[in-house]
């Protein structure tokens, strides 16, 4: 074979691959190459994973979202305070509550649990007074009816900053957590999980799904980065499973980019585009799933969450919805996020 470049790197997948192989093999392929010629996705879009903090500027997200399409934010209050400090302030549920009444229907809350009193996991095998607390709290904003569901909901994280709330491992499958889904089950609103699939991990998930299957869980982040074939056997196993693409276009203004493999990869963990284009072990789950999937910007902190960033995140899903069948990529947008945090309820 002519090696039409020397030029090389690194595709989804970490193998190393060149660059000249890869443009003869499409050359000589019959068909179009997926997604090169595909017009982005033009219709509405519900960012299904959204937060606030303390610092974040309403009128800036009022903003974004009207300029980019987007009709509606999940909306996620992050209790932990940011890597920046006073720049970065943590926020609430109250803020998150005064933001959906300033514009009704445009952000819609969930009860948060990026919670510092919910660090450490014999708080989820045996919950403290605190945690006890949260969950009668919680209990009570669900009963208001003014949330859509729990999250995000922080079992499996990998450290993009220092402190006590970074690195975190909490069992899935815990006293706290059986909790969490005894309340969703009873307010019948679903549970959004952030949880890096390792495998252990993903095995105790499978068990909490099983015995609360009337409970919706939606697990962020492409299903904890998982690599496709897990994706498929758990959608498949468990049929109130879906997952949220949140954060995973493989891009990384200013340096947070979930879906590049930041902050880092390890052996069970998967990238789900290169390029704009989807990689084709994970656009084919999503084709036979079509009815699980949402999207999500995933701006957790202050200083992120501007014109450009929100712009480029979502004129990449733009991009990759486009290379979808139109009826799959309208399900990812939008409708699928209307059935699952119960917007037309
Ligand atoms: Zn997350």
């Amino acid at each position: 074979m002519v090696v039409i470049m020397k030029k090389r790197h690194r595709d989804g997948s970490g193998r190393r691959v060149s660059v000249g192989a890869l443009a003869l093999a499409a050359l000589l392929s019959a068909g179009p190459v997926a997604g090169a010629a595909a017009e982005p996705y033009g219709g509405s879009i519900i960012d299904a994973h959204g937060h606030i903090g303390g610092s974040f500027d309403a009128d800036t997200m009022a903003r974004v979202t009207a300029a980019n399409g987007v009709r509606a934010m999940i909306l996620m209050a992050r209790y932990y305070p940011g890597p920046e400090g006073k720049r970065d302030l943590p926020g609430d549920d109250g803020m998150a509550l005064d933001l959906a009444a300033r514009h009704p229907g445009r952000f819609i809350p969930l009860v948060g649990m990026q919670q510092p009193l919910l660090t450490g996991a014999g708080k989820w095998t045996q919950p403290d007074g605190a945690v006890k607390a949260l969950l009668q709290s919680t209990d009570n904003k669900l009963a208001s009816g003014r949330f859509r569901g729990i999250g995000e909901v922080i079992v499996r994280h990998f450290a993009y900053s220092s402190g006590p709330h970074a690195e975190i491992d909490h069992p899935i499958y815990s006293a706290f957590m059986k909790e969490i889904s005894r309340l969703a089950q009873k307010y019948d609103l679903p549970v959004v999980v952030h949880m890096e699939g390792a495998p252990n991990l993903v095995a105790d998930f499978g068990r909490l799904m099983a015995e609360n299957a009337k409970v919706v869980y939606v697990w962020a982040h492409n299903c904890g980065r998982s690599q496709a074939p897990v994706i498929r056997d758990m959608l498949i196993r468990h049929p109130n499973l879906r997952c949220d693409l949140a954060g995973m276009i493989n891009l990384a203004p200013r340096g947070y980019g979930y879906g590049t493999g930041w902050p880092r990869m390890e052996a069970y963990t998967a990238l789900m585009e290169v390029d704009g284009t989807f990689l084709p072990e994970m656009q084919a789950v999503y084709e036979d799933f079509s009815d699980r999937f949402v999207i999500g910007t995933d701006i957790a902190h202050a200083p992120v969450m501007n014109d450009r960033s929100y712009q480029l995140r979502i004129g990449r899903f733009r991009e990759l919805l486009g290379t979808l069948t139109p009826e799959t990529a309208k399900r990812l947008a939008e409708t699928n996020a209307v059935r699952i945090f119960r917007l037309d309820r």
